[in-house]
């Protein structure tokens, strides 16, 4: 692609993963298994920053997900000292809802200076809006956003109607929902999302799935102001993912809120 069209724009990576190196070549393949989609990159800082620099991504939300409880600090402790040593990171902690003492996995992700929470219900196998998830959406209300990851066709723990009861129970939330709020089930997230106070989404694994058509209709019904640019890293290159998005045709000032100007507000 041209860099010129993109050197434009101020451009957020606003869903990135990111694992230690020890395991990022493991996880990367775990997660390529689980979803049954090739990988673009394996999955540490120095490769996120190289592929994002292709584009001139200028700051990164990473995360990392806790499939059991027992990870959630030391994920956190890992998520915090990357955002130390890369000043472009904008961190996210994470928690369970079968965490022993949810309180105080928020208050560590408080002191390490991280800035909301991610889950990821299909992963970390709990119901996104049941009494065990809620208890976490009462601690966080308020006082840090979620990311949490939206639809698999195989699972209902995070299906696009359960998100919407998340924003439904506590709509003072900053409920920030990936892949246009159902990965796989776009034709389910269309119609249970109605309210878009506190709610976000990101637009990433969905644009290649997905119509340039039906890509624009959900970015417009869920208002271009609610939609954020991501990568999904490792999943796709940052490259392919913004000629993507460029093709969808939006206006420059779009582009511009949707490549970073809604991600400052939200966070
Ligand atoms: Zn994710």
């Amino acid at each position: 692609m041209d860099s010129e069209i993109y050197s434009k724009y101020e451009i957020i990576d606003a869903h990135a993963h990111i694992f230690p190196e020890k395991i990022a070549e493991n996880a990367t393949v775990n997660i390529g298994h689980f979803y049954d989609l090739p990988m673009e990159s394996c999955g540490m800082s120095k490769q996120l920053i190289k592929s994002g620099d292709k584009i001139g991504v200028s700051e990164y939300l990473v995360c990392s997900t806790a499939t059991t409880p027992h990870q959630i600090s030391s994920i956190n402790e890992f998520i915090a000292r990357e955002c130390g040593h890369n000043s472009s990171f904008y961190g996210l902690g994470t928690t369970h809802p079968r965490s022993e003492n949810i309180e105080e996995d928020i208050k560590q992700i408080k002191t390490l200076g991280l800035h909301g929470v991610k889950l990821h219900p299909d992963f970390q196998k709990f119901d996104a809006d049941s009494p065990e998830a809620f208890r976490i959406y009462e601690v966080i209300e308020g006082e840090m956003p979620l990311l949490i990851h939206c639809g698999d066709n195989r699972y209902e723990y995070s299906a696009p109607q359960k998100i919407a009861n998340i924003h439904k129970n506590f709509p003072k939330l900053k409920l920030h929902a990936a892949h246009l709020g159902g990965y796989q089930r776009w034709d389910e997230a269309e119609e249970c999302f109605t309210d878009f106070e506190n709610v976000a989404f990101d637009i990433s694994s969905s644009m290649a799935f997905l119509s340039k058509d039906n890509t624009r209709r959900l970015i417009n019904k869920y208002g271009v102001e609610n939609c954020f640019f991501g990568s999904d890293f490792p999943m796709w290159s940052h490259e392919e993912e913004l000629e993507r998005f460029l093709e969808l045709g939006f206006s420059e000032q779009e582009n511009r809120m949707i490549l970073a100007e809604n991600f400052r507000r939200f966070y």
